[in-house]
């Protein structure tokens, strides 16, 4: 039977002497959140049922530190936005939004969530980004669980180099500001 190499996650940079070794906060930190993701999972349609694929044992979003969903968006800080977002349903998504506590982040998954999809009609919002601010788009109709975990690592990378000051910088003032949230 061959021996199975199993490799630890990368850890910060860090300095390393006998019986010590120095990093920075802001890295342990990153790690820290990075690798315990909460998310919300806003699913209205054909993408949520990816999303559940995604979670199931063959997948298995756990692994990656995420498999704790939050259904209260103030014990989420990842927003998974998964299917036809209508242009009723925008302030509602934008409620949900606000409702979580910083820092956050938001994945648009599909091309639904992301643009409008197919459906480029009068009633259905052509991208959630007109709505609030999105760090990660899954393109695909529907994406596989492959690319949805593609995001999920897109999304860790972001907050594992997320500076710690970056929510109170004004660039962030003026983004949320440009969605007139405050
Ligand atoms: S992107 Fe395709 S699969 Fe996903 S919600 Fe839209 S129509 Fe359905």
């Amino acid at each position: 039977m061959g021996v199975k190499i199993i490799h630890p996650a990368d850890g910060p940079e860090m300095h390393t002497g006998e019986g010590y070794g120095l990093t920075q906060i802001e890295k342990v930190i990153g790690l820290a959140r990075a690798n315990s993701i909460w998310p919300l999972p806003f699913a209205t349609s054909c993408c949520g049922i990816e999303f559940m694929a995604t979670m199931a044992s063959t997948y298995d979003l756990g692994r990656f530190g995420a498999e704790r969903l939050s259904f209260s968006p103030r014990q989420a800080d990842l927003l998974m936005v998964m299917g036809t977002i209508a242009k009723k349903m925008g302030p509602v998504l934008k409620q949900v939004y606000t409702q979580m506590a910083e820092p956050k982040w938001v994945i648009a998954v599909g091309a639904c969530a992301s643009s409008g999809g197919i459906f480029d009609t009068y009633s259905v919002l052509q991208g959630i980004d007109k709505v609030i601010p999105v760090d990660v788009y899954v393109p695909g109709c529907p994406p596989p669980p492959e690319a949805i975990l593609d995001g999920i690592l897109k999304i860790q990378e972001l907050i594992k180099n997320e500076p710690l000051r970056r929510r109170n910088s004004p660039e962030y003032n003026h983004l949320l500001h440009q969605y007139q949230i405050d």
